[in-house]
């Protein structure tokens, strides 16, 4: 038996040696402290040292694990809550926040009671009375819940959590402490307070993304508004000044979001800003609707003044050209007229000393035609000069100018024509005339023309031109009329050649 039972004995000490060789091993790692005692003890037992020699080692290895089994007890509570007490309380003291997570960490704060002592000296900067030790445990965590429940104001419990939160008030003013104090009351407390914490976490995501989707909208208002009033300074200072306040709203409500935990504060800023805003962007909408307007009216007056401007220089340049047309034009041949004659002669001129092709003159006159006025009166004299000057023009080359110099008399201009085609041409003209029955009071009526022609020379002016031909004219006249002559100086055109 006695065999037996030592070969139990030994047994149940080889089964000892190995759990904790197994449970050394499955444990490491996974907290420094026990590490230590940990690879001792597994490394001295493989080797087959006794568990007397280990005392030392196993009680301080006991020790610890008891520390880590009360820690596990605490790690309920959440730092986010320590954290969302501090803002309520409105501490901004992260080094006395530190201090109670540092002695979580630690273990320096072992129990509850501990921590409550902790958090209420942080946050509310108290230590409650200790009247005994079982007795003060209970009233630290009395007076915790009391200073809790303040934090858990009516207005900051949203809507779905109203039910919840009347059962956990009722639980809190009965006060009524369980065996294990008011443990399970202040449990109920944290895990609402971080049910709110995340619905108002869940409630800002929300509103920021709003927030970002709203953003994103002025901004396409803003590049909407830009390409409607480019075309105004003033409205681009007005809708400076506008993007301007909009973005402080912006920064401030979002500001407001990043700092608000409370959903109650940030609907209200946000439906306090937003109503700001909408009412700058109705304002800022409506100046640009008008300065639209009266940007289209004056753009719609200064069109129409244009057009107007524009009509009356159209129609004041039409009246010169008449004018002009009118000052150049013969009224009874609607021929060019004297004044045009010497326009043209002063051009032509030019013309022939620039690219030396011949330039000829041919001045007519009417034979005896004060007979006809005479004769058949004044009326019938216009049209006997209408008729002849039909004649003359019909026979013309283009190129040719034709002019009524005055009275009965007319010139012509032939560029790049010598005297003696030029007098080619107008004896043909001489020879139509006289052959043509003209009709005065139903008459038929003979009329010759006479014509002196010149061919511009060097020494020529435009006077001396016409002085060279007209004596030629005379020189026909003298001649008996009804006859072309060409000006004497013959030898120059020679010359020219
Ligand atoms: P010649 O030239 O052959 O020497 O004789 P003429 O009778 O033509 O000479 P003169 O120059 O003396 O007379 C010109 C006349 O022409 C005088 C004028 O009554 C007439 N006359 C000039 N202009 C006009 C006109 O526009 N209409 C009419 N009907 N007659 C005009
Ligand atoms: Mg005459
Ligand atoms: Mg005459």
């Amino acid at each position: 038996m006695s065999n037996n039972n030592s070969d139990n004995s030994v047994d149940l000490v080889k089964l000892l040696y190995k759990i904790v060789i197994q449970y050394g091993i499955y444990t490491q790692k996974s907290n420094k402290n026990l590490d230590n005692y940990i690879s001792g003890i597994t490394h001295a037992l493989k080797k087959g040292g006794d568990f007397h020699r280990l005392m030392p080692d196993l009680v301080a290895m006991s020790k610890t694990l008891s520390h880590l089994i009360q820690a596990k007890q605490l790690a309920t509570i959440n730092p986010s809550i320590i954290e969302y007490l501090m803002y309520r309380v409105g501490i901004n003291a992260d080094d006395r926040l530190n201090q109670v997570v540092h002695g979580l960490e630690t273990q320096e704060i072992k129990s509850n009671e501990q921590l409550f002592t902790e958090l209420d000296r942080v946050f509310f900067n108290a230590i409650a009375p200790v009247d005994s030790e079982k007795g003060g445990h209970h009233q630290k965590q009395l007076l915790f819940i009391n200073r809790l429940a303040p934090l858990l104001a009516d207005s900051n419990i949203p809507p779905k959590y109203k039910r919840q939160y009347s059962v956990l008030k009722k639980c809190i003013d009965n006060g009524n402490a369980g065996v294990d104090g008011y443990d399970e009351t202040i449990e109920k407390v944290i895990s609402f307070l971080l049910k709110i914490i995340n619905h108002a976490q869940i409630e800002q995501q929300n509103i920021k993304g709003i927030l970002t989707k709203m953003c994103d909208e002025l901004i396409l208002i803003e590049e909407k508004t830009e390409q409607v009033t480019v075309e105004n300074q003033h409205s681009i200072e007005n809708r400076t000044e506008f993007n301007q306040e909009l973005n402080i709203q912006v920064n401030h409500l979002l500001e407001n979001t990043h700092k608000a935990s409370e959903l109650a504060d940030l609907q209200h800023s946000l439906s306090q800003l937003l109503a700001q805003m909408s009412v700058k962007i109705e304002t800022q909408q409506l100046s640009e609707e008008l300065l639209h307007t009266s940007v289209q009216q004056q753009l719609l007056d200064v069109t129409e003044k244009l057009q107007a401007t524009e009509a009356e220089a159209n129609s004041l340049r039409n009246e010169l050209e008449l004018a002009y047309n009118l000052a150049l034009q013969d009224a009874l041949t609607g021929l060019a007229n004297r004044l045009a004659y010497d326009q043209r002669i002063d051009y032509e001129n030019k013309r022939w000393r620039r690219i030396r092709h011949p330039l000829s003159l041919i001045v007519w006159d009417i034979d005896h035609f004060k007979k006809i006025n005479d004769i058949y009166g004044h009326k019938s004299g216009d049209k006997t000069l209408v008729s002849i000057t039909q004649l003359i023009i019909q026979n013309c080359r283009q190129g040719d100018f034709v002019a009524r110099y005055g009275g009965e008399e007319f010139v012509m201009l032939l560029p790049n024509t010598y005297a003696e085609q030029a007098f080619v041409l107008a004896d043909k003209i001489r020879h139509l005339i006289s052959n043509a029955n003209f009709n005065a009071n139903n008459e038929t009526v003979q009329i010759t023309v006479s014509a002196g022609i010149h061919q511009f020379v060097v020494s020529d002016t435009c006077e001396s031109a016409f002085e060279q031909a007209d004596k030629a004219l005379y020189t026909a006249k003298m001649n008996g009329r009804n006859q072309c002559k060409i000006s004497d100086d013959l030898t120059t055109l020679n010359h020219l050649e």
